[in-house]
């Protein structure tokens, strides 16, 4: 396939991509992008360990001409092409999967099995579609690459490691990205979407996904036996009311204009139904879009967690420990509004208004805020790319079932459809930015 590839590739930078329009590119490059996809589909790698993913990215953008720099920020990839004067455009795909067992039931499906770094043994997939997020990027690259004589500028596209884990993008930019290669002026993205029909476009205008903080909360106690409570400070009783109180951070503390979310996900203690344990762990995910709102729940969450402490008669030394890195966590991602109508706009002429619609922001995390966020000037976007088979969605309605979302062990996006829509949309915007 790559000797293929290889001929076509050499034929497409000779001349007669000019002839074709952006589309026709497209359809050409789907054969030798759906075998991409497969492997990628195939071969998924957990967050931080995406090495044979980002070689395959890094080869590709070499064989286009791309200058290539790799393990940035741990496995992350640097693809940079100067050609002339002109914007500096980053585009970016992540390439990370998830301690997910597929269950798709596809003949292509990952049989990929490994033990994470936390000892657990799990199936990994690309369950959120970061492999079509890679083979996109890898159809752009080849677009740019045959269209050069169309653009001018400096085209900076990136292959992100664990997003996942909210950390990729903070490690690449503190490993140089905006100081060891051109910093961008635009920033784009796109996701895979679980929730609307293959090929459609959804986009938002300012916040589009949120801020996203774990906390963990210690809740210690004295335990004893639990016919003599009298002789103890029970931690599960106190745990539980630091829960129903943190269900008043939001709707009493926070504007009912605002978003925020607080759920207890994980609440764990005790060992025997006679014994009062000496301590009970929380786990919170905390969610929000401005930097306001997320301050005040992370702030009355150690409030409350202290404060019900106090109420139960913990002595000084055994308040609750309430853990979170305000530094390490998914920041929000920005659409910069005025530059998300105009390439809302641009793709409405290319796609047509019923392909491209503006979707309500969501209360999930990408770390692809942070492109944004480290400097106010870069006008930055990440948009949708439905991947439901349009039977799916009909089936599901008649049957009365949802569809599967992200991260789930059944998300089957249809592939093509959203391959061939972001490399489209991606590439035409890309143009636009840098049109000569
Ligand atoms: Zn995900
Ligand atoms: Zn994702």
């Amino acid at each position: 396939m790559r000797i293929v590839w290889t001929g076509i590739a050499a034929l497409a930078l000779m001349a007669p991509a000019s002839a074709q329009t952006l589309g026709e590119q497209v359809k050409a490059e789907m054969p030798s992008l759906m075998t991409i996809y497969a492997d990628l589909h195939a071969n998924p790698e957990l967050s931080f360990h995406e090495v044979r993913s980002a070689g395959i990215l890094a080869a590709e953008a070499r064989k286009l001409g791309f200058e290539v720099t790799e393990k940035v920020g741990g496995t992350g990839v640097v693809a940079a092409m100067k050609n002339g004067a002109g914007p500096v455009v980053l585009v970016r795909a992540d390439m990370d999967g998830l301690p997910v067992t597929e269950q798709t039931g596809w003949p292509g499906a990952s049989k990929v099995r490994v033990t994470t770094d936390e000892g657990v043994e799990t199936g990994v997939m690309h369950a959120c579609g970061h492999d079509t997020h890679m083979t996109s990027w890898i159809g752009v690259a080849r677009l740019m690459a045959a269209n050069k004589a169309k653009w001018s500028g400096t085209l900076v596209m990136i292959g992100q490691p664990a997003e996942e884990r909210g950390a990729g993008a903070r490690m690449m930019l503190e490993d140089g990205l905006y100081t060891r290669f051109p910093k961008p002026q635009y920033a784009l993205a796109f996701h895979d979407a679980a929730q609307f029909p293959a090929g459609m476009i959804g986009y938002t205008p300012g916040y589009a996904l949120a801020n996203v903080d774990s906390v963990d909360i210690t809740v210690k106690g004295i335990g004893g036996h639990g016919a003599y409570p009298q002789t103890t400070k029970d931690p599960i009783v106190l745990a539980s009311r630091i829960v129903g109180a943190l269900q008043t951070l939001v709707s009493r503390e926070i504007s009912p204009l605002d978003s925020a979310v607080v759920t207890v996900g994980s609440f764990h203690a005790g060992a025997k139904h006679n014994i009062i344990p000496d301590e009970a762990k929380l786990q919170l995910t905390v969610r929000s879009y401005t930097d306001d709102v997320r301050n005040k729940l992370l702030d009355g969450i150690a409030r409350v967690a202290k404060g019900e402490a106090i109420a139960a008669g913990m002595p000084e030394d055994k308040m609750p420990v309430v853990k979170v890195d305000r530094t390490e966590y998914t920041p929000a991602a920005f659409n910069t509004p005025d530059f998300t109508e105009e390439m809302a706009a641009l793709l409405k002429t290319r796609f047509g208004e019923q392909r491209v619609v503006q979707m309500p922001p969501v209360m999930g995390g990408e770390d692809f805020g942070r492109y944004g966020r480290e400097d106010k000037s870069i006008k930055s976007l990440i948009f949708w790319v439905g991947g439901v088979p349009p039977a799916e969605i009909e089936a599901a309605k008649t049957e009365g079932r949802t569809l599967p979302s992200l991260h789930s062990p059944f998300w089957a996006p249809d592939a093509p459809a959203v391959i061939s829509t972001a490399t489209e949309a991606l590439a035409t915007m890309t143009m636009e930015l840098m049109a000569r």
